[in-house]
């Protein structure tokens, strides 16, 4: 390729049919955000909503809003706006609680229906809290279960007749790289077994298709690329043809036949409702549905178009600008832009000084983040990033390496937050 100029990125901006939408966000003058991966921006639509929610809602109906407002419903109304993210049908996707509580509700659900099998199978670079909410629904269910963890490449070929669950993140939080859901969900079920996915970095940063892939179950987060604030609700799914026989252990009122017969017993609601606990919390509810209003606007196929641009120009600018210096990229070269993926929305190096070239960054207002041990992570969000925000940051990048300000002591405390 010949060298790139920021020229040639101003070019790319001004032909992206996407950038309007950067106007819908909230950003500090002067940042390059890269680590939407993290934590989304905010859009700009977000205080509104929450402020009419307070003071119109809450503040004039007030125990009125759970009807009058739709508070209650909010949970599979906003389940239905967001299924056609992944690839899920109406009735499939509920709004609720955190995605490490959805998960063990899931694990647990699955579990169950495959009652002769004891193994969970997932990868040793899953997301930690996956695994550890595996082992403790294990140790609740008195160790007749078994998590059994391998790399990434061998769990197609690991699963077996005593496989109950294969358990995944489909997109890598370290690397970016994406498992194959069909080819994965289609050994799974050759061999009995059921899929569960963590769409933490998928969904909102790539078409996924759930159905089309007849996975089993899915979880998800709400504040990484679908932008609805620190600690957003998070989502499940459950197959339309599971939801009868999924049976989740947090058998909280709400998920009740009718939770307001206040019967004694449980009796399981139909349907996705029944994948409910508690009573929502319609403060965040009602941000995630601002934030979804941008989100559904953009065509899915053009967000990954300009996503792997994106990652791409990353990738060839770093080479370019700072080859020299150490950097080794550990996500996949290859993006994909059909089906299979082969690289979410973020591009990783690695770096011995990491950590410090992150901190430093930050402090020139380029902000990505660091996983350990020496994982440089940069985040790609197409609704409001621009083409030359990559030239900005790697200008930035050159410019730590070239100066060595990384190299400062106040950039090598690690802080209790990476
Ligand atoms: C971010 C993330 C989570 C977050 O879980 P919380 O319960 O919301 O804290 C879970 N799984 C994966 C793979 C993630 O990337």
């Amino acid at each position: 390729m010949s060298r790139l100029t920021r020229a040639d990125l101003e070019r790319l901006d001004a032909g992206d049919p996407l950038a309007p939408f950067r106007d819908r966000f909230a950003l500090p003058e002067g940042v390059v955000y890269l680590d939407g991966n993290s934590l989304g921006a905010m859009p700009k639509g977000v205080p509104e909503r929450v402020h009419a929610m307070l003071t119109r809602e809450w503040g004039e109906h007030l125990i009125g809003g759970w009807l009058k407002d739709g508070w209650m419903a909010k949970p599979l109304e906003l389940g239905d706006r967001l299924a056609p993210l992944v690839g899920a049908g109406p009735g499939e996707v509920a709004v609720v609680d955190t995605t490490s509580i959805n998960l063990f509700k899931l694990l647990s659900a699955a579990l169950a229906m495959r009652p002769g099998r004891r193994v969970i199978l997932s990868n040793a670079e899953n997301f930690p809290t996956d695994l550890y909410m595996a082992q403790g629904l294990i140790a609740q269910l008195g160790g007749r279960h078994a998590l059994r963890v391998v790399p990434e490449d061998e769990v197609a070929r690991a699963i077996d007749d005593d496989t109950a669950v294969v358990m995944l993140t489909e997109t890598n939080f370290k690397t970016g790289a994406v498992f194959d859901m069909a080819d994965v969900t289609a050994a799974a079920h050759a061999a009995g077994a059921l899929t569960l996915w963590d769409l933490a970095h998928s969904a909102g940063a790539f078409p996924v298709d759930l159905n089309g892939c007849r996975a089993d179950f899915a979880v998800g987060c709400s504040y990484k690329y679908l932008n609805a604030g620190p600690g957003g609700p998070a989502w499940l799914f459950v197959a339309a043809r599971h939801q009868e026989v999924a049976h989740q252990p947090l058998t909280g009122w709400l998920g009740h036949a009718s939770p307001f017969d206040f019967a004694l017993e449980y009796r399981p609601a139909e349907g996705i409702r029944r994948q409910v606990c508690s009573s929502p919390g319609v403060l965040g509810l009602v941000a995630l549905e601002a934030a979804l209003d941008v989100t559904l606007d953009a065509d899915m196929t053009a967000v990954r178009r300009k996503s792997v641009a994106l990652g791409d120009l990353f990738i060839a600018l770093v080479e370019q600008e700072c080859g020299d210096a150490g950097a080794r990229l550990i996500s996949p070269r290859e993006a994909g832009l059909s089906p299979p993926w082969r690289r979410g929305s973020q591009v990783s190096f690695a770096h011995p000084d990491g950590y410090a070239i992150v901190q430093a960054l930050i402090a020139r207002g380029v902000v990505g983040d660091f996983r350990d041990p020496d994982v440089m992570r940069f985040g790609f969000a197409p609704l409001y990033q621009r083409y030359t925000d990559v030239w900005d940051a790697v200008a930035a990048m050159r410019a730590v390496l070239d100066s060595g300000e990384h190299r400062a002591e106040r950039y090598r405390v690690r802080a209790s937050v990476t």
